[in-house]
């Protein structure tokens, strides 16, 4: 084989197994939240100073419950806001420690970054770290990160509605967003906790969560997320 077939191949396995495997689990979860009608709230980034509280409030409203996939590096002095969603029954998911995107560093930089995060959220929750779901910085795992991932057993957090609440593109209303969930027949719902400086965002972030709420029926709702939810 020349070196450019090598280098090709390296690079395919590298970037684009876990790529298909990522979209995979996408269109799984899509799947599974279509046949069973149930919407899943999940909240990466967090904790933040006021919109932890602000998301905790209203799902406490509507006596629902979410994911929160936690950047570990956040938690200094937000203990309490970790332990107020890991009591009221939430997931309390690892999203790394230092929010590194796989795919920008060093090869060996994203298992370190998880095994950080892990470690800081088992000081909060006590939890087995290694089996809580984890979703990956910005969608992305390469090879190594995804084998040591699989290795571990650990649930792998896939979205199948990004809500946009970090993107220029964010659409003008919260009601698109549940549109969409309608359409598509509920599915697992990417928002952010963090605190803006546009307090518009952050409000349309709790506006999607009453919509969404609003819009739930007994058969089809937001529904409480589990570990299971994610394997
Ligand atoms: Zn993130």
């Amino acid at each position: 084989m020349t070196p450019l077939i090598v280098t090709s191949l390296v690079l395919l396995a590298y970037y684009g197994v876990p790529f298909a495997y990522m979209r995979w689990l996408r269109s799984r979860a899509r799947s599974r939240c279509r046949r069973d009608g149930v919407v899943i709230l999940t909240f990466d980034d967090g904790p933040s100073d006021t919109m932890s509280d602000r998301i905790l409030d209203c799902l406490d409203k509507h006596k629902v419950t979410a994911a929160h996939f936690v950047t570990t590096r956040n938690i200094k002095n937000r203990e309490a806001k970790i332990l107020r969603a890991f009591n009221r029954g939430d997931i309390v998911g690892c999203h790394g420690d230092q929010h590194v995107h796989h795919w920008k560093s060093a090869p060996w930089a994203g298992i370190r970054d998880i095994r950080a995060g892990w470690a800081r959220l088992h000081e909060i929750t006590g939890q087995k770290t290694t089996l809580v779901p984890f979703r990956p910085a910005y969608g992305k795992l390469n090879l190594l990160s995804l084998v040591f991932l699989l290795l571990h057993r650990t649930p792998i957090a896939a979205w199948t509605v990004d809500s946009m609440d970090t993107s220029a593109q964010r659409p003008e209303n919260a009601q698109q967003i549940a549109d969409r969930v309608g359409r598509e027949g509920g599915g697992i719902v990417l928002l952010h906790d963090y605190d803006r400086q546009d307090e518009k965002v952050n409000n349309f972030v709790i506006e999607v969560i009453d919509l969404l709420a609003a819009n739930s029926t007994p058969e089809a709702g937001i529904s409480s997320p589990t570990t299971a939810t994610f394997q």
